[in-house]
Order: structure tokens, then C-alpha cells, then sequence
């Protein structure tokens, strides 16, 4: 087949399959299997495809009829504009979480320490030490599956200058952690357990429900946290989290009743409450 036959066989197979985004699903698989962007394909269309690179797309295609995520089919997702390894074993890295980043990046300077709880890939992790120049983090996960994905993003990520200014650690919330930092970052699993059932089958499905469930009232993650984060900050230090939309008021409640001062609610470009610190 052409470049132009396998995407219009993509695009319909992936359309009657009620795929959202059809046909920029089709392109993107497209690309990512034949190494191309789309100016090639467009004046590339009638070339042939190798039979090694049409097998791989079709069966890609299929896969993604049936609701795989695209970026777990590519293995990737940029974020934060650095390119990020994902798989089954973790959340993929959201836009909206970047936010996050931009917030906590708003505060980092030079030498401090700072903690990911609950880092999946790593993406807020590795990209705060991406932009910030003398900070250490340590990225802590129930998940030894989702830390070897931070790991290899890590070795990807950061050159061997910096390698050492990461590490990862496999435990539950605080448990295992020793130390203090400035800044504790996390985006915990908080969306509440029957809400996780009405999800689309891309996120339901296929990403980790221990990424997502934030239990009954997807609070119980913010409450674990806010308690025990206290021990491991410095006096001055800052606690921030990626929440819910509907989230703001009780997570910067749970935050003034522990004891948190001048804590801030941050909202989205869609302004949507998004970013509680403290
Ligand atoms: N910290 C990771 C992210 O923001 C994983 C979050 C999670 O698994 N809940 O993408």
C-alpha cells in the first residue's frame, strides 16, 4: 500500500471503531511508524510503504480501535516540551499538569531539594530539574513498574553531568522516605473511585487505575500527604499539588487546618482551579 492507502485504511477503521480523534490518530501512527512528519506524507502520498512498516501500522491501527492510547502504542508523550518513555505502568504525563510545573518552577532556586510523591513517569520531576540549574530530587512511587520508566526518562533526559542530581525511590507515600526538602510536589491519584468508571475506555481502561483512584471521595491521597509531608519539609518549605477541578476548596482546607500558611489556589488557561501550594 501508499502512504495514502494505509491512512485512509487507518482513518476509516479507526473512525467505524468510534476513536475520538480518527484521523489525526491515523496520521500520527502513521508518522511515528514510518519515521516521516506530515509534509512528507502529503508529497510523499503515492510512494510505497516497506511491507514491514504497513504490517506494524495495521496492527498498530487495531490496537487502537480497541482504545489502547495512542502514546502507548508510540511509547511516548512530550510534556513540559521534553519527550517522555511511557507504558501501561504509568500515567501519561498531562498538559494540564504542566501548570504544575510552571508553579513550582515560579519557586525553585538554586541547591534546593525537592520531592516527587507519587512521580509515575517522572515528568514533573525530571522536567523541575530540566529547567532549574542546582536543584536535587528524589522521585518516590508504591510502583517499582512506573520507577523504571522514571528511571530510563531520567537516563534519557539528563545529561551524565546531572544524572546524580536524581534519584528514585520505591515507597508507600512517605514510609521510606529520610530527609527534608523546600519544595514537596505531588499530582496524587484523585479522581473519586465512581468517577474513574465513567472515564473514556482510553484512561479506564488502560492506564493504571493506582494512578487514578483517589478512593470514595478522591481525597485520600491529599489528606495522607498534607498529614505527613510536615516531617519532611524545612520550616520554610512549600507543598504543592495538581487537583481536581472541583478540588481547590478542599484540599486548601485540609491544608490551613494542618497547619499551612498563605496557601494559594491557581487556576488553568481554561480557568479551572488547578494548582493548590502552600
Ligand atoms: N506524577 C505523574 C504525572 O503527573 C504521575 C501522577 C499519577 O500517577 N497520579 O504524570
Amino acid at each position: 500500500m501508499t502512504y495514502r492507502e494505509c491512512y485512509e485504511k487507518g482513518c476509516l477503521a479507526l473512525q467505524t471503531a468510534g476513536i475520538e480523534e480518527a484521523t489525526l490518530d491515523a496520521r500520527l501512527l502513521l508518522e511515528a511508524v514510518c519515521g516521516t512528519n506530515r509534509n512528507d506524507l502529503l508529497a510523499h502520498g503515492e510512494q510505497l510503504v516497506t511491507p514491514e512498516a504497513e504490517e506494524k501500522y495495521l496492527g498498530w491501527i487495531g490496537q487502537r480501535a480497541e482504545h489502547i492510547p495512542l502514546q502507548q502504542l508510540t511509547g511516548e508523550q512530550d510534556f513540559m516540551g521534553l519527550t517522555f518513555a511511557v507504558n501501561e505502568h504509568v500515567l501519561i504525563p498531562r498538559q494540564d499538569t504542566e501548570i504544575l510545573v510552571e508553579e513550582v518552577l515560579k519557586q525553585l532556586h538554586d541547591g534546593m531539594r525537592v520531592l516527587d510523591m507519587c512521580t509515575g513517569s517522572g515528568c514533573i520531576l525530571l522536567s523541575l530539574l530540566h529547567y532549574s540549574n542546582a536543584c536535587e530530587g528524589l522521585g518516590v512511587d508504591l510502583s517499582a513498574d512506573a520507577l523504571e520508566v522514571a528511571e530510563q526518562n531520567a537516563e534519557t533526559l539528563l545529561d551524565a553531568a546531572n544524572a546524580d542530581r536524581v534519584h528514585f525511590l520505591q515507597s508507600d507515600l512517605f514510609d521510606k522516605v529520610e530527609g527534608k526538602f523546600e519544595i514537596i510536589v505531588s499530582n496524587p491519584p484523585y479522581i473519586a473511585s465512581a468517577e474513574v468508571e465513567k472515564l473514556m475506555p482510553e484512561v479506564r481502561d488502560h492506564e493504571p487505575r493506582m494512578a487514578l483512584d483517589g478512593t470514595e471521595d478522591g481525597l485520600h491521597f491529599y489528606r495522607r500527604i498534607i498529614e505527613e509531608a510536615g516531617k519532611h519539609l524545612v520550616s520554610s518549605g512549600m507543598l504543592f499539588f495538581e487537583i481536581g477541578y472541583d478540588q481547590g476548596q478542599a484540599v486548601s482546607e485540609l491544608m490551613r487546618t494542618e497547619g499551612y500558611r498563605e496557601v494559594q489556589v491557581v487556576q488553568d488557561y481554561a480557568g479551572l482551579d488547578r494548582v493548590v501550594f502552600g
